[in-house]
């Protein structure tokens, strides 16, 4: 049996030039983890291209959901950013990753932290009930260069507030903090900084990042994450990964080649 399904495209929204998300029909075997990431592609060819992307939507949605940037010479996204409504996309019939609940250690807050598209696998997070369940205060933080790169921004503001079955959790428990480091913006500057410096403790009214009562989930560029890898275990952070669950998690959202 093939180890992918093949799935039609539903709809397209185009963020900027360089980002860019699409919906996809849901074989209803396809199984997953909120946070987890599977091989998505499209024939070239005759053979299937593949690559690594965080899903998106969360796992009891019937469609699915991802999130991606335009690699000029990509060998996939030069061509993926061309999808159109009713294009096949192949999808893997198994997720995987790091960045899910269970590999975390219980805890008081829980910091979901993200650069670019590494955002993608904190939106799945945020709409699993149990995130809310195990966590008093839920915060994700998306750094990028420009504002128009704060994708989601709307959905997680104005929609998931509203939402039937998880609004009164969101509103009460998610802390939302977009922060761009190339323009004018409310909250300016790298995460790294902005936990160094405890801005962010200060602007959201949470204490200095603590072993004590914080799990982190991190998701970004491999500079992004060998940075903060270090600010977490100065403070005592241990990582975590299948089978034992650790204060901290990390994924890499893209490879540098
Ligand atoms: C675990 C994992 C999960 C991933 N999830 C996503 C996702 O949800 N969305 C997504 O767009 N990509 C994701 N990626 C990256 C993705 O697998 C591809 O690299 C990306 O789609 C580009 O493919 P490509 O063939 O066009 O270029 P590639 O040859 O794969 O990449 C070329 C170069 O582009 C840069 N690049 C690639 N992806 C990104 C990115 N996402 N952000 C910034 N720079 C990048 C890197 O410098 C890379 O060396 C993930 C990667 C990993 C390892």
């Amino acid at each position: 049996m093939s180890n992918f399904n093949e799935e039609r495209v539903v709809s397209v929204h185009h963020w900027t030039d360089t980002l860019f998300s699409f919906k996809t029909t849901r074989n209803p075997t396809f199984r997953f983890k909120n946070g987890q990431f599977t091989m998505i592609g499209i024939p070239v060819d005759g053979k299937p291209l593949l690559r690594a992307y965080s899903v998106v939507s969360p796992n009891y949605e019937d469609g699915l959901e991802f999130f991606s940037i335009k690699v000029q010479n990509g060998p996939l996204t030069s061509r993926l950013q061309h999808l159109k409504e009713g294009d096949p996309v192949i999808v893997g019939r198994k997720a995987t990753g790091t960045l899910v609940l269970d590999n975390l250690k219980s805890g008081r807050n829980l910091y979901l932290l993200g650069t670019g598209t590494g955002l993608a696998p904190f939106l799945s997070l945020i709409r699993d009930p149990e995130t809310y369940e195990r966590f008093e205060k839920v915060v994700l933080l998306h750094g990028c260069r420009q504002v128009a790169e704060l994708a989601y921004g709307e959905m997680i503001t104005q929609e998931l507030p509203q939402d039937e079955f998880l609004g009164e959790e969101i509103r009460g428990k998610l802390i939302y903090y977009p922060t761009v480091t190339r323009e004018p913006f409310r909250n300016r500057g790298r995460i790294t900084d902005l936990i160094v410096s405890n801005k962010l403790g200060e602007d959201i009214g949470l204490p200095p990042l603590s072993v004590e009562h914080d799990r982190v989930m991190l998701c970004g560029s491999p500079l992004m994450l060998a940075d903060l890898k270090v600010i977490l275990e100065e403070r005592g952070f241990v990582e975590g990964n299948h089978g034992e669950p650790g204060d901290y998690v990390i994924e890499k959202a893209f490879v540098e080649k």
